[in-house]
């Protein structure tokens, strides 16, 4: 199979292209950087894969059998009006490009299956409630975000296999939100953030690398699907969890403002959590690899 990624390079998207090209398949790197990319990409250790500039995404996505978009700028960070404008543009922008690549693509040569990344946010937050794919939107700046971003992948043809992926707190070992909150944990001996009550909807890297590359070549990976692992934790059984695999105690909270310090105004993806299940993909027979935290955790920082 063909595959084209945007966001290839981010923390999801190079671990994908690792694994597809494992697999044989051939990617294409859809970039805003072609020496970024080649860094990432080295042309030894990733033999075949194409990188291309925005210029050469439209040869790109012609000819390939699937599209996984997970471009955008990181949420991350200290959001100032003009970050705002940016997070919510660079996703409508990339997509908007992509969806209209493909529907552009004339038949023969038009991609067939188009994965495409959105987040939990889309619920927005609460510390009683459940979510799962049937739950509505929330009302806040991130749901707005995901509704948008969502609303524009809808725009691809309907012969075009769609399946929105809503993305928890991606757990790995070399970025995300994890990376940022490691340092923190060291620095007031780790306990929990904020509250401690606030949902943690989190997903091991492996899974849900796992669950697009299933809804790359699993016809009945369709619609919304929520990227999260079955078990979500409280915020405060999260860094117990932490505390416990980094041999630290967990009994010192760590301050809203050190997190936001680090995170700026993007922390309140871990501080304003939502519990979201994955009803779809357990109904699809997904098999996660980490289904708990701990052993998460475990695997991680080991
Ligand atoms: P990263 O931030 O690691 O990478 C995203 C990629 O998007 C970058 O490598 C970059 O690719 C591209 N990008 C960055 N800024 C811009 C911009 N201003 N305009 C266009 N493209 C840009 O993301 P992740 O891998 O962590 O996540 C992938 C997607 O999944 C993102 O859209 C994210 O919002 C979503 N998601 C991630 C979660 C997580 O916990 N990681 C949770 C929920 C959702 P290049 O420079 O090559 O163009």
């Amino acid at each position: 199979m063909t595959v084209s990624v945007t966001g290839a390079t981010g923390f999801i998207g190079k671990r994908l292209v690792q694994r597809l090209h494992a697999d044989k398949h051939s990617v294409r790197v859809l970039t805003r950087s072609r020496s970024k990319a080649q860094l990432i990409f080295p042309v030894k250790e990733f033999p075949g894969i194409l990188i291309a500039e925005e210029q050469d995404w439209k040869d790109c996505i012609q000819g390939s059998n699937a599209v996984v978009n997970l471009a955008g700028l990181p949420i991350s960070t200290r959001w100032s009006p003009e970050i705002k404008k940016e997070i919510k543009q660079s996703r409508i922008k990339v997509t908007s490009k992509v969806v209209d690549l493909i529907n552009g693509s004339p038949e023969g040569v038009r991609p067939t299956v188009l994965v495409s990344a959105t987040a939990v946010g889309y619920y927005g937050s609460s510390e009683t409630r459940v979510f799962d794919e049937r739950s509505p939107s929330g009302n806040d700046y991130l749901a707005e975000v995901c509704r948008e971003w969502e609303a524009t992948a809808l725009k691809v043809n309907k012969d075009v296999r769609l399946a929105l992926i809503r993305i928890g707190v991606v757990l790995g070992k070399d970025g995300g939100a994890l990376a940022k909150m490691i340092p923190l944990f060291m620095m007031f001996a780790g306990g929990p953030l904020g509250s401690g009550q606030q949902w943690f909807s989190w997903i091991h890297l492996d899974d849900i690398v796992n669950l697009i590359y299933e809804a790359l070549t699993n016809p009945s990976y369709k619609g919304v699907i929520n990227g999260t692992a079955p078990n979500p934790v409280r915020l405060a059984e999260m860094c117990e969890q932490l505390g416990n695999v980094m041999g630290r105690p967990s009994w010192l909270p760590v301050p809203d403002f050190a997190l936001k310090a680090v995170l700026g105004e993007g922390a309140s993806v871990v501080l304003d959590g939502q519990r979201v299940l994955p009803t779809k993909a357990k109904e699809l027979g997904f098999q996660f690899k980490y289904p708990q935290v701990k052993d998460a955790l475990r695997t991680i920082l080991s």
